[in-house]
């Protein structure tokens, strides 16, 4: 059958992605190289995501929210506190409380061992093509249509080829889209920790001189912990035993929500910047991770991921209205000229974040607790905050409007 739209990676964007298109009658392909057993493994393994109330929004949408709402903790505050070496926490702390805005809470904390197999249903009622464990190991985006050759031998072809394998796109790289990327010498541990107290729903950044410390609300008496530090601390923590773990993490995590217990494995994750130099080219969009891998620091990658998501829907569906071809420049020009600006602001914000704060500088320490004073201290600035957490800022595809 003919497709509109090959999609190159079934993560959470392209799957997202794919299921968005078919809901507007769109033929979709989706090929990842992992196994469909493999993606939609439902056991619990602490990966979790922060949900911007923007994103929850495009889920539901595109009918995806209901499968996980039941197991989502939404997020009703975030509490910014700077930390320092040997010393706990500085007295200056920002507090975000979703009170402050009308819209509902900032967002909604969903682990991966749920969404991932919703959006896999998803995809499957919206009927989605899924070609799994297969990779795609060559394209043409030269001709009047898209080509996409699988390592199996089979060549899909479509109006439109979407990049959503993360940050090593091998979509970008075959186009001969460069990338700029660098490392930033830390790795995230990520896990789960359970507690004897109840979170109730605040979610705390300690920003230590090794990189920042997010502690994340999830359902019941259970947090989410995205730990960045150092990458040879970080090796060490990892490779601890799970009590040695939890000796190194007490100090920083503190005592607000009583005594703490792992809840399944550690995972590292290395931390750098990826950006492409450009998301769209003709026949060829990138989506996610393969147009812009950031810090975690904010907790907005796949947010932002989801966002590329929602406007590509929007310039698609425009286009096919407007009776235009959906690979065509001009339509995909329009994508990238929505998203490109977004993204590097992002990137750099994110960077710019984590160099300040993620060392122990007494000038910058000083700088930072003077600007966490001052935002903690003015309401409509506290606002802005809000609702760039909620992603309610920029110009919202129609997707992520209320
Ligand atoms: C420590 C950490 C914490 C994070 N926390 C948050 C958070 O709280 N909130 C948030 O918004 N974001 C968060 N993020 C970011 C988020 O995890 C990513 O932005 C998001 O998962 C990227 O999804 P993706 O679908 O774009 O790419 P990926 O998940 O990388 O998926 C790419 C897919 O492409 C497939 N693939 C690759 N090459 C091929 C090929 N040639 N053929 C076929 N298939 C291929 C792969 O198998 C893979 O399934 C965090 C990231 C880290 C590291």
């Amino acid at each position: 059958m003919m497709q509109d739209v090959v999609i190159v990676g079934g993560g959470l964007n392209g799957c997202a992605l794919a299921v968005a298109l078919a809901r507007m009658n769109l033929a979709v392909t989706l090929v990842d190289m992992a196994s469909a057993e493999a993606r939609g493994a439902r056991g619990f393994d602490g990966r979790s995501y922060a949900l911007a109330l923007a994103s929850q929004r495009l889920l539901r949408r595109i009918g995806v929210w209901d499968r996980v709402a039941d197991e989502a903790q939404p997020m009703l505050e975030i509490k910014v506190t700077d930390g320092r070496a040997g010393e706990g926490p500085s007295p200056f702390m920002m507090q975000f409380d979703h009170a402050e805005i009308e819209e509902g809470p900032m967002g909604f904390m969903v682990e991966d061992r749920h969404l991932r197999p919703a959006l896999l249903d998803a995809m499957t009622e919206a009927g989605v093509r899924h070609v799994a464990g297969q990779r795609v190991v060559a394209q043409d985006t030269g001709g009047a249509r898209a080509q996409a050759t699988l390592d199996g031998g089979e060549v899909l072809e479509a109006a439109l080829l979407v990049g959503c394998d993360g940050r090593g796109s091998g979509t970008a790289a075959r186009a001969g889209i460069g990338r700029m990327a660098w490392s930033y010498g830390q790795t995230g541990v990520v896990c789960a920790v359970d507690h004897d107290m109840d979170h109730g729903g605040a979610a705390h950044q300690f920003f230590m001189p090794g990189g920042p410390l997010a502690i994340l609300p999830l359902k019941g008496r259970r947090s989410s912990i995205v730990w960045s530090e150092r990458t040879e601390r970080a090796e060490a923590l990892l490779a601890m035993d799970d009590a040695a773990f939890l000796d190194a993490l007490r100090p920083a995590f503190g005592s607000h929500l009583g005594e703490i217990a792992l809840a399944g494995e550690r995972w590292g994750y290395p931390l750098g910047l990826s950006l492409a130099e450009r998301v769209a080219d003709r026949r060829l969009a990138l989506v996610g991770d393969a147009a812009h891998g950031v810090h975690p620091i904010a907790g907005q990658g796949l947010n932002a991921g989801l966002k590329d998501v929602a406007a590509l829907a929007a310039v698609l569906d425009e286009a096919r209205r407007r009776g235009e071809d959906i690979g065509g420049l001009a339509v995909l020009g329009r994508y990238q000229t929505w998203r490109r600006f977004d993204t590097a602001t992002l990137a750099m914000a994110t960077d710019g974040f984590n160099r300040l704060f993620s060392n122990d500088n007494p000038l910058l320490r000083g700088m930072r607790d003077l600007g966490i004073g001052v935002v903690g201290s003015l309401p409509r600035l506290r606002r802005a905050f809000i609702r760039e957490a909620a992603g309610l800022t920029g110009e919202l595809p129609p997707l992520m409007r209320p």
